[in-house]
């Protein structure tokens, strides 16, 4: 089965026995939970659009392994057509949902492990890529979600992983058997994770030698025994459990964390990608990084949702004319396209890898995502400006259906005579969801923290910028030396 359904994806999810707790209690059915479901149909999403022709050149790929039809996000980038369309992909999805749809965490971890376990045969005569590309096979070829797992608890974040009091705050070997090792530790904040069939652990951080038993790498079934997923928290969630939709804003789509504690979960050899190669586990973080980075790719689609929504609330409001409301909403345009022009950069200008694999550049990944940090807040204070208090002022959709006061709010909330004051609140309460409410953790929180907060992009920037090529040029203009020894008045 090259390429589910949703509905097949949907299924799939049913044969998993995940162990899920949220408010405290485990839960039975975690696909049909009212707050967890948007999420999964979000996912559902990325399965559905790879079915539609007029998706097909951007949602497919071909296997370079098996040259099948695929969907784009278990494939490998085998060239710069693939990656620009990768960011293709992110913004048409983010457009469709208007969230995290989460499967892109899973892509990056493919890509970056089919880079690093390469490098590692060719240095260190290890055997992983062959292994790798197995399980890569057995991924495309169910057409699976998978959770790339990185983002370790940390602990105290000025002691290294073999420092911390607990020994468990970073993820590490605990035993190696003759078939496997057991692993202990857990991830945090992991995007998508209980929508997903299998989890790609990899280290956070570069490591040195005496931290080799935190530099692991491996792929679970997402119901491995052992593994626990506790739900994050998202602001106004438990409207999701009231009522009517109107008050979601969103009423399709949304995203989701949780916690994933692995207690001694065993893994098989089979499944092990990195074991000790300390020397590698700083490529890994900085391989996934860079393509984590671009997809961020996805926030100028829900960026395109969010500026629609301000058109439309202005239009309702019967503003649209305004020069100041024009001038506003070409400044969300001008930021979000500003995002696109860098989430298109750095794919076109990425390279071949000696895996084969391309990858994006770096540098352009990095401030690419240091826009993100910043131009959604920007985008979100002006559609809060267009929109007006009444976005967190409206009483509920209880109130607008309920026969002694909906014919009040019928009337004091009709603010353009040919639109009912009940699309008036549908399109103020989606901005509240984007720009407050459950959607806020992926279009804001998301873009300062996810991929790494902003100053990890900072301190690649520093890395890669190249301050002496841009000395020698402007040295050179106004007739400094490149060797910089000392000019006399002789030497003029
Ligand atoms: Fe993908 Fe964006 Fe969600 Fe990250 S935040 S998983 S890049 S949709
Ligand atoms: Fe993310």
């Amino acid at each position: 089965m090259p390429m589910m359904t949703a509905a097949q994806y949907e299924e799939s999810l049913r044969d998993l026995n995940l162990v899920v707790y949220m408010f405290g209690k485990q839960l039975d059915n975690v696909v049909d939970d009212p707050i967890i479901r948007p999420s999964m149909q979000a996912v559902a999403k990325t399965y559905e659009l790879a079915h539609r022709p007029e998706h097909d050149d951007i949602m497919t790929a071909t296997s370079h392994i098996t040259g099948k039809k695929i969907n784009r996000f278990t494939h490998i980038h085998q060239n710069i057509d693939d990656l620009v369309k990768k960011s293709k992909m992110g913004r048409l999805l983010g457009r469709e949902t208007g969230c995290c749809f989460q499967r892109c965490v899973g892509m990056d971890a493919l890509n970056a492990l089919s880079i690093v376990t390469y490098n590692m045969d060719h240095q260190l005569g290890t055997q992983y890529n062959s292994r790798f590309l197995k399980y890569l096979e057995y991924v495309q070829e169910n057409d699976l979600t998978c959770d790339g797992a990185m983002t370790d608890p940390k602990g105290d974040r000025s002691l290294p992983p073999h420092k911390q009091p607990d020994p468990d705050l970073y993820l590490h070997v605990v035993e190696e058997k003759a078939n496997g090792i057991i692993v202990r530790g857990a991830k945090a904040h992991q995007t998508g994770a209980v929508n997903s069939h299998e989890i790609i652990v990899m280290p956070t951080i570069a490591m040195r030698k005496e931290d080799q038993d935190y530099a692991v790498s491996f792929a679970l079934p997402a119901d491995a025994e052992g593994i626990t997923y506790i739900m994050g928290r998202q602001s106004c969630d438990t409207r999701k459990l009231e009522e009517g939709l109107l008050d979601r804003g969103n009423i399709l789509f949304g995203g989701h964390e949780a916690l994933v504690v692995l207690d001694d979960v065993f893994v098989p050899w089979e499944r092990v990608f990195m074991y000790k190669e300390y020397e590698f586990a700083g490529q890994l973080v900085e391989k996934f990084a860079a393509y984590h980075r671009q997809s961020y790719a996805c926030k100028v689609g829900v960026g395109d949702v969010l500026i629609g929504a301000s058109q439309t609330a202005a239009e309702y409001n019967n503003v649209a004319g305004a020069s100041h409301i024009k001038d506003k909403l070409i400044e969300m345009n001008h930021l979000n396209e500003t995002l696109y022009c860098g989430c298109i950069a750095c794919a076109s200008e990425g390279s071949k890898e000696p895996s084969g694999t391309y990858s994006v550049n770096t540098l352009l990944a990095n401030i690419h995502k240091q826009n993100v940090t910043r131009f959604p807040y920007e985008i979100s204070r002006i559609a809060q400006d267009i929109a007006g208090g009444l976005m967190v002022t409206m009483p509920s959709e209880m109130d607008l259906t309920a026969p002694a006061t909906g014919k009040w709010l019928e009337k004091y909330f009709t603010a353009n005579c040919d639109v009912p004051a009940l699309n008036r609140m549908r399109i103020l309460r989606l901005i509240e969801n984007l720009t407050l409410g459950t959607a806020a953790v992926g279009y804001l929180t998301e873009s300062m923290h996810g991929a790494g907060s902003p100053q990890a992009q900072r301190i690649m920037i520093s890395r890669l910028a190249n301050m002496k090529e841009k000395q020698r040029a402007a040295k050179k203009l106004c007739g400094i030396e490149t060797d910089d020894r000392k000019q006399t008045t002789a030497d003029r």
